[in-house]
């Protein structure tokens, strides 16, 4: 056999395998998906993901638990989609310095997460860097799990951040770990707008 007709029938068989799971997969639903770990591309994941939905004509809606230094790029366009935007008010101090102000800034955009949540129109929500308000007890994580599960059914969800705890997994249908290989970052290059904000 040459290896023209070998590559045919790995290829067909493959095809095979593929084409039964495909068959396999029969439930329709709305499903979470946590992107954590500490290799860049969560942040990037979860908004390439609400892009998808927007561009078929969905609702999605961003909610970001850490507001960044700098204003990212996908809020623009975005919001100019109709997106709607809730971002935590006061910048999350990384040394928890004020712990009290953090909790409070935490828990007012916790509330439009939960609107959300609880609104069968949105096809799609994004809960950016909410891993670190459950690790730090910041946000009632009962409640936060609870609201998450509870959520209409034809809704999907994306949580990034570092450290997603347990429950958090355990809860979620896909879960992918990002891997930090290398950043550019750590060799002295500084972050780009356009690039990574
Ligand atoms: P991105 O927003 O680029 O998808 P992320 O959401 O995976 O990144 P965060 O932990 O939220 O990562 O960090 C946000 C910022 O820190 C980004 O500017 C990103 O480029 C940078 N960053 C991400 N991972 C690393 C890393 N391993 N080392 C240094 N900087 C990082
Ligand atoms: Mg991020």
């Amino acid at each position: 056999m040459d290896k023209n007709e070998k590559h045919k029938i790995k290829a067909q068989k493959q095809k095979e395998r593929v084409d039964a799971n495909v068959a396999k997969a029969q439930i329709e639903r709305g499903i979470v998906i946590v992107i954590t770990g500490n290799g860049k591309g969560k942040t990037t994941s979860g908004f390439g993901t609400v892009a998808r939905c927007v561009g078929h004509g969905y609702k999605a809606a961003v909610v970001q638990f850490i507001k960044g230094q700098w204003d990212c790029g996908e809020r623009e366009l975005l919001e100019s989609h109709s997106v709607p935007f809730a971002v935590m008010g006061t910048g999350f101090t990384w040394n928890t310095q004020d712990r009290e102000s953090d909790i409070k800034a935490a828990t007012e955009v916790w509330q439009e997460a939960k609107k959300f949540l609880a609104n069968p129109d949105y096809h799609l929500v994004l809960l950016d860097e909410i891993t670190y308000m459950l690790g730090y007890d910041y946000l009632p994580k009962d409640e936060v799990l609870t609201a998450i599960k509870n959520r209409p059914l034809n809704q999907s969800v994306v949580v990034t951040g570092r450290g997603a705890i347990t429950e958090l997994r355990d809860l979620a249908d896909t879960v992918s770990e990002i891997k930090d290989v290398k950043h550019a970052f750590k060799a002295g290059v500084k972050a780009r707008k356009g690039v990574d904000w």
